[in-house]
This record gives structure tokens, sequence and C-alpha cells, in this order.
């Protein structure tokens, strides 16, 4: 069977830089997926135009045999292809349900369904994702009253909620209290496990990518420098003097 994601040629230009540059690879359905890169690699700018935030200058990307190089970030995320944030994007003025519940109208009915009080099944469903992220007994606090690391959570129930196929993380330990990483890493793990979502995650914590993810993708310039299991990356000489390049 075809990769889940198939990434072939992807090209993308700022001006006079060059953020990527015929950058091939492919994410099989099911796994965990690292994507690293020292700062500025073109880490970001891959994901960004994998979920339409902007379309690649050149090259094509297709999720689930579907060509999506040139659809829009909501018509993507209907398919089931959703990202998450390096910054955590919640409403800080609203309750962890009430955030729950947009993400849901977003992914489903459009906005005007906010309008309607939630109903039972989008409760429940919503009360049980932020048990599966910890978060239960904070769910009726205002988002803004959680810590980074709680709102990180929040914003992986919610993207749990309109029942992603893949989700694409960047970061999603960056900025976390170290107490919560592991948390988080274990959340990320069952995600995989249980709701069976493939994950394709770009880390700068090594520790963190090297336990998580099974296959490694490594950028450097916004080209792909090395690709292989963690422990090959690890001790790939070209890994090791693009990070090093990059102090
Ligand atoms: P990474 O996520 O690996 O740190 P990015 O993808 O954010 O790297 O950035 C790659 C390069 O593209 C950098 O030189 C960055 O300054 C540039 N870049 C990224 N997004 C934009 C943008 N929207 N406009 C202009 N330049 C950008
Ligand atoms: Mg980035």
């Amino acid at each position: 069977m075809s990769a889940q994601l198939a990434i072939q040629g992807a090209t993308k230009h700022f001006g006079g830089i060059t953020a990527n540059e015929d950058i091939s690879l492919e994410v099989p359905e099911g796994r965990v997926i690292g994507l690293i890169g020292p700062n500025g690699s073109g880490k970001s700018t891959l994901f960004n135009s994998i979920v339409g935030y902007h379309p690649v200058d050149g090259g094509s990307i297709r999720f689930e045999g579907r060509e999506i190089t040139r659809l829009r970030t909501a018509e993507i995320a209907r398919l089931g292809l959703i990202r998450t944030f390096q910054q955590t994007h919640v409403f800080v003025r609203m309750t962890g349900l009430q955030n729950m519940a947009i993400s849901d109208a977003e992914a489903g009915h459009g906005l005007f369904r906010l309008m309607r009080p939630v109903s039972a099944e989008t409760r429940e469903r919503a009360e049980a994702l932020l048990a599966f992220c910890g978060l239960y007994g904070k769910r009726h606090l205002m988002a803004g009253e959680l810590s980074f690391g709680q709102r990180k959570l929040l914003e992986l129930a919610m993207a749990l909620m309109v029942r992603p196929r893949m989700l694409l993380l960047d970061e999603p330990t960056a900025g976390i209290n170290p107490t919560l990483i592991n948390g988080v890493i274990e959340r990320l793990q069952r995600a995989n496990r249980e709701f069976g979502v493939t994950l394709f995650v770009i880390e700068h914590n090594m520790r963190v990518i090297m336990s998580l993810a099974e296959h490694i993708h490594c950028l450097a310039h916004g080209r792909l420098l090395a690709s292989g299991p963690p422990e090959a990356l690890r001790n790939d000489q070209r890994v090791i003097d693009a990070y090093l390049g990059a102090r």
C-alpha cells in the first residue's frame, strides 16, 4: 500500500530565501515519524505547506491517495489531516469544555452550531478526551488559567476531538515544564495506539524524539539531509555536523 502522506519534491521560497528545496518523504499509516533539524532548517515551513497554510511553489503532496497540494486548510482538516502549533491556539476566555465544543463545531457543522446547545454526545466525547489528557478536573476553568503545558494538552484534546487520521505536531513539548513532558509523550503514544492516529512530529528535544519516533527525517538548510531509525540518525555524522554547524 502507498504511504498515507507522500511528499514529492516540495519546494518553497520566501522572497530570496529557499525554505524548502526538493523535499521528498513519506509517512506510513499508523506510525510515529519524526522531523528534526536545526533552527531555520524548514521544518515548520514543510508542515505549513502540508496543511495548506501556504502552498508549495513546486512539488506535490498526497494524503491517502488524494492530491491535496492546492487545497485550503479547512478542506485538508476535513480529510483528517490536522496540525497543532508551536505556540498554543486555545481561546483563553473560554473553559476547556467550550474550547472542545468549538473544535467539534469547526470540523463538523460550521460555527453557527455554537448558537445551539452542545449535544450530550459531543459533551461526553469532550469530557472523555479531556480526561484522556488529564484535564477532566479542570474542564470548567478558563483556558487562560491553565499552565502553558496544560494548554498544550488541551490543544491535543481539541485536535483529537475532530477524529484526525493524522496529526502534525510542531514541537509538542517546547516550553513545557520538564515534569509535564513525559505526560505529553505518553498521551501522544496512547493517541497513536488507542485511536490509531498517525503522528508526524517536529521536535527539538532529542530525548523526546528518540523515544517517540520509529523513523526520523532530518532537514538542513531546507533540504532533506538524512532519514533513518533514531539510533542511526543519532550517530549520523551529517546530522551531528548540521546541529553543530547551526550553533
Ligand atoms: P524551522 O521550523 O526548521 O525552525 P522554518 O520553516 O520556520 O524553520 O523557517 C525556514 C526558513 O524560512 C527560515 O529562514 C525562516 O526565516 C523562513 N521563513 C519561514 N516562514 C516564513 C515566512 N512566512 N516569511 C518569510 N520567511 C519565512
Ligand atoms: Mg519551527
